[in-house]
């Protein structure tokens, strides 16, 4: 595949306006790979004209949803065809193994397309409960333009979750791609063509957050926008919205999710591994990391004597390497404010039990140590803050009501793990544990069949799963009467 550096807009590859371009960077080494072009407000209005267009048009909005799903199926054998070229190109624009982006990103991504293409002609309409003179039709609809601005933890596979199920809905999309990780996107649209995606219907528009994303935050002819990111620019899309036409909005943000260990736990060593991978999969760099333990005070010292066995087995190195299983962060610039944030937490009290510096597997690339750090302060920064790197917070608790205290004392509610082997306990607290998922015995087990997505400043909607359709349809009611 050529490395596509244009936006995609009405079906083709074309450069900003003002063809203006920005760098998109290797972490790997800090090379750049390329200049792409840097869209604009005038880059938005084109797409989103292009993306009406073709929504009115109706060659996919009002298809036979069996015909959508072809294409989407299609779609995803195509990027299993080139998972090679695909895996290359995301774990060069972000830092991942490439093991994982073979493994993982690319297939993942490509799994979500193939499920919303497989599932969009199963689901049916209602019929309302009407006396017999009448017949009430409820259908769902798309909603026609939907915006989609992603960040750069897992281009592919959050471009997937929102593409998906809004495509194969009918509607039209224009997405924006993080600055850092835009290429994998634009590899996506050119695909989603080949498969058969009509002009107009997809658009990728490659640009910075302050100019291409809030231009379609603020767009007055998009319906939706479906954001995933920070908190603060999560708030901001919601006052975009507020502010021009009142477009919904769904977000997906961050989190400070605890893996709470109970001394009951049947396996520590089970435990202390998948909060391990929990942590420094994708160092760190993951929404709903497992970046707390709240573990109680007798289970303690067996319990971090085997997490920092597991952090020694994450060694930083070459993410193009393929056994590599701790790759490079997404820049310099944030590895930095990661190892900032280690530093000031040990300034104020906080016990570094391993890592906290930096690594240099490659020279000029963004690699750190895995980094376990003890707090007694519930209320200190890196207890509070989401710091999305390799760092896990390590809390202790004096008993089981305690550590659901500690586990729910955060503003974000995304996810949460709980270790025990007791069935009422696990109950008990699964139930009070706000977040979106919790897992129990495990971390991370997910199927496109489960929903996912935040509680409190986590967000609003969830991606996967049929009720990520709610997100991008409408419904409708058409009262026909019989008399
Ligand atoms: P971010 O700064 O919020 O950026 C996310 C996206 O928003 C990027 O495309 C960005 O463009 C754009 N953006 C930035 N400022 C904007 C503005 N003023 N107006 C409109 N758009 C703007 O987040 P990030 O640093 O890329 O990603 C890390 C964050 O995302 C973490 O907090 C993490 O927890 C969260 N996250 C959450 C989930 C989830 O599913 N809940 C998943 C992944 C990540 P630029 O790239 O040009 O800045
Ligand atoms: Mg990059």
């Amino acid at each position: 595949m050529t490395v596509r550096i244009e936006a995609f807009i009405d079906g083709r590859f074309v450069p900003a306006a003002d063809g203006r371009t920005f760098a998109t960077v290797a972490p790997r080494d800090g090379s750049e790979i390329a200049q792409v072009a840097r869209g604009d407000a005038r880059d938005v209005d084109r797409a989103v004209a292009a993306a009406r267009r073709a929504f009115e048009h109706g060659d996919w909005a009002l298809a036979d949803p069996a015909h959508r799903g072809r294409v989407l199926v299609r779609l995803a054998e195509l990027m299993t065809e080139r998972l090679d070229d695909l895996a290359q190109l995301e774990s060069r624009d972000t830092g991942h193994p490439i093991g994982d982006a073979r493994s993982v990103d690319v297939p993942n991504a490509a799994r979500c397309f193939a499920w919303y293409g497989e599932a969009i002609d199963k689901v049916y309409g209602e019929i309302a409960p009407t006396a017999a003179d009448a017949l009430a039709l409820i259908g769902r609809e798309p909603l026609g333009v939907v915006g989609a601005v992603v960040p750069w933890n897992y281009p592919l596979i959050i471009s997937a979750w929102k593409l998906a199920p809004a495509l194969a809905a009918g509607n039209s999309v224009v997405l924006k791609p993080a600055e850092q990780s835009p290429l994998s996107a634009l590899a996506l649209a050119e695909l989603a063509a080949e498969a058969g995606i009509p002009a107009g219907v997809l658009n990728v528009v490659p640009g910075f957050g302050e100019e291409a994303g809030q231009a379609l935050g603020r767009h007055g002819d998009v319906d939706k926008l479906a954001f995933t990111g920070s908190v603060p620019v999560g708030r901001l899309f919601q006052r975009y919205a507020g502010e021009s036409n009142g477009k919904a909005v769904s977000l997906e943000l961050g989190g400070k999710s605890p893996q709470v260990v109970l001394a009951d736990a049947a396996d520590l060593q089970a435990a202390a591994e998948a909060i391990g991978w929990g942590i420094f999969y994708n160092a760190g760099q993951t929404c709903h990391a497992g970046s707390r333990v709240v573990v109680e005070r007798s289970a303690r010292d067996e319990l971090v004597a085997r997490l920092q066995d597991i952090a020694g087995g994450f060694v930083p190195a070459d993410p193009m390497a393929p056994d590599t299983v701790l790759g490079a962060l997404i820049s310099t610039e944030h590895r930095d404010g990661v190892i900032g944030r280690v530093e000031r937490a040990a300034a104020d009290g906080a016990q570094i039990i391993t890592g906290g510096a930096q690594a240099e597997p490659v020279p000029g690339g963004a690699y750190m140590h895995p980094t376990l750090i003890e707090a007694e302060d519930p209320a200190s920064a890196i207890v509070t803050e989401e710091v999305f790197g390799p760092v896990l917070v390590i809390q202790t608790a004096d008993d089981v009501d305690h550590a659901l205290a500690l586990a729910n004392d955060t503003r974000y509610g995304l996810a949460a793990a709980l270790w025990t082997s007791d069935i009422r306990t696990a109950g008990r607290l699964a139930r009070r544990l706000r977040a979106g998922t919790v897992w129990v015995n495990t971390f991370d087990a997910s199927s496109m069949a489960t929903p996912f997505g935040g509680m409190k400043d986590s967000g609003r909607g969830r991606d996967r799963s049929l009720h990520a359709l709610d997100s991008y349809t409408q419904l409708k009611t058409t009262w026909i009467s019989l008399t």
